[in-house]
């Protein structure tokens, strides 16, 4: 049978790299639902739509159409068509999507794609995000919740966009962003990232992403 694995937590703790890992090792699709929460963000703002104004977002939702490519070692994803995989990761989508997110309608049109992707994969997949293992894929085979401290999360997101991003990639600023960030998801109405009950806890500020995928790999192998 076809295996769920849900890996959910905040910005900077390893999820995707170690899902891509754990799904390529294993022969499992890959699903980045934050991608996708990026694309409809990435949309918002070409088109003009106030992203604080949740309404007009609510309204708006329904309108692009977005794809998402699950092979672990080339993940893709396109709205309307347009490969959206480098300009969603831009600060300025970065500093929208929580807004965006946070509406009800958004979650419900996203959530539906989610499990969609997830019932269509033949081996099965790893689904990470942050309201996966309660909200999406509660069944999941296995629920996966990581942490780390806030020191090594900015640290690890600033190393991702040095290269990556014209703008300064200042530590301390990039922790106050991701500490704003993990605010807001965590305290939004709807699917608040959390913790699901029946979620195994992996912190990884002390492992290196090799420990992270082995220990992943070794629960689900159980
Ligand atoms: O994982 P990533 O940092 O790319 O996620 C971007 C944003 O998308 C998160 O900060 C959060 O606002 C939203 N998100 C979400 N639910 C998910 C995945 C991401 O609300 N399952």
């Amino acid at each position: 049978a076809a295996v769920i694995v849900a890996i959910d937590g905040p910005a900077g703790t390893g999820k995707s790299s170690t899902s891509k890992a754990v799904a390529a090792k294993l022969g499992l699709g890959y699903l980045d639902t934050g991608a996708q929460y990026r694309a409809i963000t990435w949309w918002m703002l070409n088109n003009g739509i106030d992203v604080d104004d949740a309404i007009a977002v609510a309204d708006a939702a329904a309108k692009p159409v977005i794809v998402s490519g699950t092979d672990p070692a080339a993940p893709t994803i396109t709205v309307d068509g347009l490969d959206a995989a480098g300009p969603i990761r831009t600060q300025e989508v970065t500093a929208a999507v929580s807004a965006v997110s946070a509406v009800p309608e958004v979650r419900a049109l996203i959530t539906d794609l989610q499990r969609s992707i997830a019932a269509e994969a033949p081996e099965g997949i790893v689904v990470e995000g942050r309201d996966i293992g309660i909200t999406v894929l509660p069944d999941a085979d296995l629920k996966i919740f990581l942490t780390a401290s806030p020191e090594a999360r900015a640290a690890r997101r600033s190393g991702e966009l040095k290269g990556k991003e014209a703008q300064a990639t200042d530590l301390a600023a990039t922790r106050e962003a991701l500490i704003k960030r993990d605010a807001a998801d965590s305290g939004r109405k709807t699917s608040p990232l959390a913790k699901a009950d029946d979620a195994v806890e992996v912190d990884t500020t002390e492992l290196t992403l090799e420990q992270v995928i082995e220990c992943v790999v070794t629960l689900i192998e159980g």
